[in-house]
């Protein structure tokens, strides 16, 4: 069935959804996005997802074209409209679409900035399978751009990656640089290590995840002991536990990294209790 999605302000059924092939995002990646996850038919941590998507686009220096409370009603009509309780919406917005193609940023006062609104319908999101299992990831090099914070549209390489991940048997790659873990390729990354929980510390190297700030904040005040620090993959390799976050996995074991099990193979205390304590705050919260 058809899907209703958004596109600058209007609602309309996806296959009539049309954009300009010169719309900047198309052509250059010039664009940011964000994804925000349903449950209940309520969305987890909007909030946290809008300041993200503010400064993604301050950074890019790119206006914000629409407000909060019309991002909020458009991300909820889209519920409705889509009878979503469990999934995703998937939110994009581009420099717009000049009348050619030129490397100069045309003028925001004369090209408007193009919206995209969409859900992902996704029931199990919440009884998700794959956290009883835990998930197989496989170390890759981390050769992404310099400005991992800002959200963008580039997502090459880390589709590259997940592919990479697939054909060896694996669900998905961290990403290493200078030996160091930086993350997922569309998630944070985490171990755990004589019941510490140990994640680099924010920085320009990786997306500041809306779902890590929520975790660790949970973790500290259910009295976990939480580290942000560098660590390598084969003090990952060595670890307890370890684990990823993201606005479609929430907190998602990892059993297995570079074919080695962590433990005994399986989800861990502390990954399963992070993630009861993640879903159980954010579904009180959600709006
Ligand atoms: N890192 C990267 C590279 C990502 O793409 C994502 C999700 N888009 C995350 C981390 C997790 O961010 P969030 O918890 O906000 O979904």
């Amino acid at each position: 069935m058809s899907r209703t999605v958004y596109l600058n302000g209007t609602y309309l059924p996806e296959e009539d959804a049309k954009i300009s092939i010169f719309d900047r995002g198309f052509l250059m990646a010039d664009g940011v996005y964000e994804v925000t996850s349903v449950l209940d038919g309520m969305l987890i941590d909007f909030d946290g997802h809008i300041k993200r998507l503010d400064r993604s686009l301050y950074e890019l220096d790119m206006r914000n074209p629409i407000s909060r409370d019309d991002l909020l009603k458009a991300h909820r009509e889209l519920i409705s409209l889509n009878g979503i309780k469990e999934g995703l919406i998937y939110l994009q917005i581009t420099r717009g679409a000049p009348n050619d193609r030129d490397f100069i940023f045309p003028d925001p006062d004369e090209t408007p900035q193009t919206i995209v609104i969409f859900t992902q319908n996704k029931p199990g999101l919440y009884d998700n399978p794959a956290a009883k299992k835990g998930i197989k990831v496989i170390s890759i090099e981390d050769i992404r751009w310099g400005r991992r914070d800002i959200k963008t549209v580039q997502l090459l390489y880390p589709s590259m990656g997940k592919m990479i991940a697939k054909k060896q048997g694996a669900d998905d790659a961290w990403m290493v640089e200078d030996g160091a873990v930086t993350e997922g390729t569309s998630n944070n990354a985490y171990i755990v290590k004589d019941g510490k929980i140990i994640t680099r510390a924010l920085s320009n190297d990786i997306l500041h995840g809306i779902t890590r700030a929520a975790v660790l904040r949970f973790g500290k005040e259910a009295q976990m002991q939480v580290l942000e620090r560098d660590f390598t993959i084969e003090e990952a390799k060595d670890a307890d536990e370890a684990f990823i976050t993201s606005a479609s996995t929430f907190v998602m074991p990892v059993v297995e990294i570079d074919g080695q099990p962590l433990g005994a193979g399986t989800p861990g205390p502390v990954v399963t209790r992070l993630r009861d304590i993640y879903l159980e705050e954010s579904l009180k919260r959600a709006i």
